[in-house]
Formats: C-alpha cells, structure tokens, sequence
C-alpha cells in the first residue's frame, strides 16, 4: 500500500472540522499531509451549536450570540440565572463549516475530497480508507462516521438505556419587539409531558427574532406536523405572540445512551457523536468535541498515542448518565420534575460544570442529595454492583 497521508479526517462535520482547525493552527502539521473526506459538501446551515463556556474558545470569532443570563421554566418552578463566570454562545453551523474550510484552501498540506467513504479498516499496521474510488492508507485515520449501528445493538441489549432526543427548531422573526435578546430561554417544560420529556428552547438574537426548539426525550420520533402543532403553540398561547414568519427551519436526531461507542481500535481512533463524545444524559456534545480534539492534537505534538485513554472521572459520569437514562426509560420520575429539582435545589454554576463532566465528586453528592433517594439510591447501587462484577466499565 502506497501511503500519501499523514493522517486521514473522515467526516467533515464538527469533530472532522474541530481536529482539523487545531491542526492548521499548529506549526507540527504544517509538513504533514492532511486528507479529509466527505460525502457531501459542507454547504447548509443544518444545525446550530449551543454550549457554555468560561474562557474564549477556538471558535470564538464565529461566536454568533452569546447571553449572560438564562431563564428556566415549568409548571412547579420558573427561575432566571446569571451565568456567572460562564456565558452560553451560540455557533451556527454553516459559520463553523465555511470558516474551517476556506481556512483549509490556503493550506497546501490539506486536502480535501468529497466522496462517500464505504469502508475503514486497519491492514499491515495502516488505517485504510475505501470510497467507492479509491482506498487511502495513513497511520492514523480519525473518524467521525457513526458506522457503529448503535440502535441495533441497544435494543439487542436490555442492560443499555436509550432514548432519542429530537427537535425542530424555528428562527421565527415578528414584527413588533417580542423577546429580550439578553436573556436565553434555557428549558420551558411548560409543554404537554405525555409523550415524554419535552421542553422547549427560546434563543433570541434580536428585539424580534429568535431560534425557538422543540425538544424531546423520547423512543420515538413524531411526525412532522406533531413538532409543528407544539412550537405554534408554544410560540402563540406561551409566548403570545400571534404573528411571525419561519425565517429557518432545523430538525436534528441526537442519541441519548449509556452504549459504549467504541473508541476506535489499531490505527483507527473515532471522534465527535461516533467516538462517544455525546453526553448520554444530555446530548451535549460540542464542547466534548472540543475537548477531544486538543488531546489529540496534544498527544501527537507529543508524539503519543492519540487513542485517549479514559480517565477514571470519566467513567463516575458515564455512570451518572446512566442513572439518568435509566430513571427517564424506565419512567420512574418526570423529566420535569427532575430537571425542575435540580435547578431549584442546586447553583446554575454546578449544575454547568456537572452538564460538563467538570464537577469535583463534593459537589456531585451535593447534587444526589437534591434527587429523592427513594427513586434514585435503588438504581445507583445496581448500577455500582453491575460495573463492579465487570458491566459498564
Ligand atoms: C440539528 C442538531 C443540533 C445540535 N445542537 C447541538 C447543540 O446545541 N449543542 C451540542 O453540544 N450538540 C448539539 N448537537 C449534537 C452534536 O454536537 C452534533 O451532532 C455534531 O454535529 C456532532 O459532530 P460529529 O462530527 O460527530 O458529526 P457530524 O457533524 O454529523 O459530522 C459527520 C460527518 O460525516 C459525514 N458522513 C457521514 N457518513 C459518511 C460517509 N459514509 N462518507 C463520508 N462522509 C460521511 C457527514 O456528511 C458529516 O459531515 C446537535 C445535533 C444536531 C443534529
């Protein structure tokens, strides 16, 4: 196998683009060869990333809004939050792509190819890359196509949890000044809880303009006039507003679960939702990325291995997603109920750094001990007693 790259990038989407930018950026790639594949050009505005953060991030340029405070609300408890040293941003899809890839025109090393990759594989000591044309070794391939056929495999499993969490959203705008643009609607459970958890997200970037999303944790996806039927309501009877046109519509699918994605094996390393980099409980998944990228590119600057290896504080939160995800499928409390508690009984600050695995083992009792013990111990120390015999971990 004749080799040409350093490193191959398959998908170009968050993961495939996050790695990438860092790369570009450092002085060690500039004389390696970059390969990046894609099916499909990178040229729709198909999502919108929101997260929070302390310090600038890489992307801070094409930070598109960002808010200090943020609102959250439901039938038993409604509060509004300063976000303190935090500020939650907003990333719009086509910005990150555009940026990534007009940065990557100017890079000779870098090249990028749009074909659908069929294969990925590990052969004499090479990761190998088949499209329908061609096949690509390199040393390291770094891939973020979900090939894992995860949901075959969760319902296989009884022991995994699973739940999808699906959304439309809405950049409405309207003629008068409607929202206050300095303050993010975070969750409004103020929407019919029959089908499951489901909230709703307001995030206005204007007096009269705002992405308003439909969320919901559930087994099912609904049709599509099911999504549409709860945000004209929601938008009409909650937010009274009666007039507006849809300036953008977005739908997005994000798997909730506590199934292992693999990592990668040989040459091969996953990243972003295929590499496990989507919070199970959550579905937040953009700063996991970003995470994962600067190990990487750490670990190659230092000539390690890139292939993360977990650190044990990793494993204590995939046990609370899992505790999580169990007590939603199996319908023990409300989602609700619960995110209601968790706001009313904890600092927004920790609850942050919880949502980002960032928390200290003090403050994430602290946050146990806000969730009745009755429905949550149970399940806890099942779970415990699973890992130890040899389960999860
Ligand atoms: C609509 C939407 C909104 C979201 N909002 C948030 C949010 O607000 N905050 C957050 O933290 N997370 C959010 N997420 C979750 C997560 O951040 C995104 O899904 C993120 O894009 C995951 O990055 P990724 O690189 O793993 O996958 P993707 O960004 O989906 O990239 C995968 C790439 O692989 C390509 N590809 C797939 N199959 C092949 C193939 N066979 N050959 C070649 N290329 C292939 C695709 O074209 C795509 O470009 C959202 C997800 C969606 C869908």
């Amino acid at each position: 196998m004749q080799q040409q790259y350093d490193y191959i990038i398959t998908g170009a989407g968050c993961a495939g683009l996050s790695l990438l930018y860092r790369m570009m950026q450092q002085p060690f790639f500039s004389n390696k060869k970059i390969l990046l594949i894609d099916k499909q050009q990178k040229n729709r505005n198909d999502r919108t990333w929101c997260f929070w953060e302390k310090q600038p991030g890489v992307f801070e340029k094409i930070v598109h809004y960002r808010w200090k405070q943020i609102d959250f609300y439901s039938n038993e408890f409604s509060s509004r939050y300063d976000l303190a040293s935090y500020e939650y941003k907003m990333i719009r899809g086509i910005d990150l792509y555009e940026t990534v890839l007009n940065e990557a025109k100017r890079y000779s090393n870098v090249t990028v190819i749009y074909d659908e990759v069929q294969s990925i594989s590990n052969q004499q000591g090479l990761a190998l890359v088949s499209t329908g044309k061609d096949r690509f070794p390199a040393p390291y391939l770094f891939n973020s196509i979900l090939f894992d056929d995860w949901k075959h495999q969760v319902t296989q499993n009884k022991s995994i949890h699973f739940l999808l969490q699906h959304f439309k959203g809405w950049l409405i705008e309207t003629d008068k000044d409607h929202f206050n643009e300095r303050i993010a609607t975070f969750m409004d459970f103020r929407v019919n809880q029959n089908r499951g958890t489901a909230f709703i997200y307001v995030l206005p970037v204007a007096p009269n303009k705002a992405l308003i999303e439909y969320t919901l944790f559930t087994e099912n996806v609904l049709e599509s006039n099911e999504y549409n039927e709860e945000l004209n309501r929601y938008i009409n009877e909650v937010l009274n507003i009666d007039k507006f046109s849809v300036l953008h519509e977005e739908y997005g699918i994000i798997p909730m679960t506590d199934h292992k994605f693999s990592k990668g094996e040989g040459r091969i390393i996953n990243i972003g939702t295929a590499g496990g980099q989507t919070k199970g409980s959550s579905g937040y998944t953009f700063q996991f990325i970003q995470k994962h990228s600067e190990k990487i590119i750490e670990a190659l600057i230092q000539g390690k291995n890139p292939a993360i290896t977990q650190a044990f504080a990793a494993k204590r939160y995939r046990l609370y997603d899992s505790i999580f995800l169990k007590v939603l499928t199996g319908k023990k409390m409300q989602g609700d109920k619960l995110f209601s508690l968790l706001f009313k009984k904890n600092p927004t600050e920790t609850i942050l750094k919880f949502l980002d695995n960032e928390s200290s083992f003090k403050e994430e009792l602290k946050i146990m001990n806000t969730m009745p013990a009755g429905i949550f111990m149970p399940i806890a120390i099942q779970k415990i007693a699973t890992q130890l015999i040899g389960g999860l971990f």
